[in-house]
């Protein structure tokens, strides 16, 4: 199977490695992906490990079971990556700027979102997040570009995931 987070690659040479622990996310991207991922194939637990310290006390793993259980993820869209220095040692932090989209009752949704990340103890984890816009997009003809903006028709891209 392709990997979920959109990468075109194999999901067990691409973000399952990291959500089994066989390896650690490399870049703020990677970490992001993968929690995307995870998401995607409802592995609670791993989504809870990657928040930092700070955000892991505000939730639990039942929270977040239970707000992804009625959604459906469909595609994820990097935009942007800040600049980040990549020594680990370094007290350090990035921001994630990406889309994600999914489908709740019914309906397609886009999400945009400004992630924070920071390192702790020499990994990535998630911080927090900034939501910019989360709306309805409409669900294009099948013949027609794709809503996720990837410029396939919709039944080449995000329609085989619905
Ligand atoms: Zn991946
Ligand atoms: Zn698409």
């Amino acid at each position: 199977m392709l990997c979920p987070c959109g990468s075109e690659r194999a999901y067990s040479l691409c973000c399952q490695a990291i959500i089994l622990a066989k390896k650690s996310a490399s870049s703020p991207e990677q970490l992001m992906r993968s929690r995307y991922s995870a998401y995607a194939t409802e592995q609670f637990e791993y989504i809870f490990l990657t928040y930092a310290s700070a955000s892991q006390v505000e939730q639990s793993i039942e929270d977040i079971a239970q707000w992804s259980k009625q959604t459906h993820w469909l595609k994820l869209i990097i935009h942007q990556v800040s600049d980040y220095q990549k020594d680990l040692a370094s007290h350090n932090s990035a921001q994630v700027e990406f889309s994600a989209f999914y489908r709740h009752q019914g309906q397609i949704w886009q999400m945009r979102e400004k992630s924070h990340f920071i390192i702790e103890q020499g990994l990535w984890r998630y911080l927090d997040g900034a939501v910019s816009d989360n709306q309805v997009v409409q669900k294009p003809k099948r013949n027609d570009h794709c809503f996720c903006g990837s410029e396939k028709k919709f039944k080449h891209c995000c329609a085989k995931s619905l």
